[in-house]
């Protein structure tokens, strides 16, 4: 069943984001820490339009005071979801639908990558890895305005990639810096595990996807790698039957 959300404040935390904070009555399905998306009804622009659902991390929340906090990429050629952010006011209503996705599995060596689509659900991840975690955490911004701090296991390194004007989803500047992290580094103590999580636009998850499996031999249980949009293409033609891409 959909609930509601109301708009309770607005902020932002960069340059590039709007962060939400909505008021609820039942979002406890909301406020765990192993499903960390939902999926959000935005209503139709026009009173004879359809509605639109687009997928978003629940960047912080609390339940007792029952609020949830989004933050949203205000993102160029923005679709229902982005525009409804941009124009958000005190007192507006979406619907939430149930939260869904898998998230990153905890392991001894982590490497967390994504670009600014993905930098809710990276900051969430990262804030949340047990202080023995070593490993990396890669994300691609438009520009050094979308830095943010985040709180990190001391055996983490995170390391801000800038697309200097490119648009996004053109470069391969973040595929090609997971790659060259050194992965033996994994494997430095004996039996400790590995785990990728990755959220991109298409072509950069696919290729993630290929080489991760193809090349470095991880198995279903140390990688997670999503494809959160595509370039071209709005969320409705990407999660269309065809697209071939872990569904979430
Ligand atoms: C599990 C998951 C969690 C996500 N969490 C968040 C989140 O917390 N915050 C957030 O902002 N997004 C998040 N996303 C990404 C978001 O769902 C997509 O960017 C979505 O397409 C935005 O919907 P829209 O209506 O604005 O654009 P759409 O109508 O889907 O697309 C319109 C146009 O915008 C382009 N576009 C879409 N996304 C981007 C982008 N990131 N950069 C540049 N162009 C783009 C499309 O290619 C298309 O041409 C998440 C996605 C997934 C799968």
């Amino acid at each position: 069943m959909p609930s509601t959300l109301q708009v309770l404040s607005l902020a932002s935390p960069s340059a590039g984001y709007r962060r939400i904070r909505f008021a609820g009555a039942q979002l406890a399905p909301f406020c765990q820490h192993d499903n960390i998306h939902c999926r959000l009804v935005f209503p139709a622009p026009q009173r004879d339009g359809a509605s639109s659902t687009r997928v978003y991390t629940v960047r912080a929340f609390d339940a007792d005071a029952q609020w949830l906090e989004i933050d949203f990429l205000l993102h160029a050629d923005a679709g229902p979801g982005a525009c409804w952010a941009q124009q958000a006011q005190v007192g507006d209503c979406v619907e939430i639908l149930k939260p869904g996705g898998r998230t990153a599995r905890i392991a001894d060596w982590m490497v967390l990558a994504g670009d600014d689509s993905a930098l809710p659900a990276l900051a969430r991840i990262a804030e949340r890895l047990p202080a023995s975690t070593r490993g990396h955490v890669v994300c691609e911004i438009a520009d050094p305005q979308d830095a943010i701090d985040i709180r990190l296991p001391p055996g983490m390194q995170w390391h801000w990639l800038y697309r200097a004007g490119a648009a996004a989803g053109t470069g391969e500047q973040l595929q090609r810096a997971v790659q060259a992290l050194d992965w033996s580094a994994a494997k430095a103590t004996e039996g400790a595990s590995r785990f990728l999580w990755v959220g991109a636009e298409f072509a950069t998850a696919q290729a993630l996807r290929a080489w991760a499996v193809d090349s470095l031999g991880l198995g279903k249980q140390e990688q997670l790698i999503v494809a959160y949009w595509r370039r071209g293409m709005s969320e409705n033609e990407l999660r269309a039957p065809k697209a071939d891409l872990e569904k979430t």
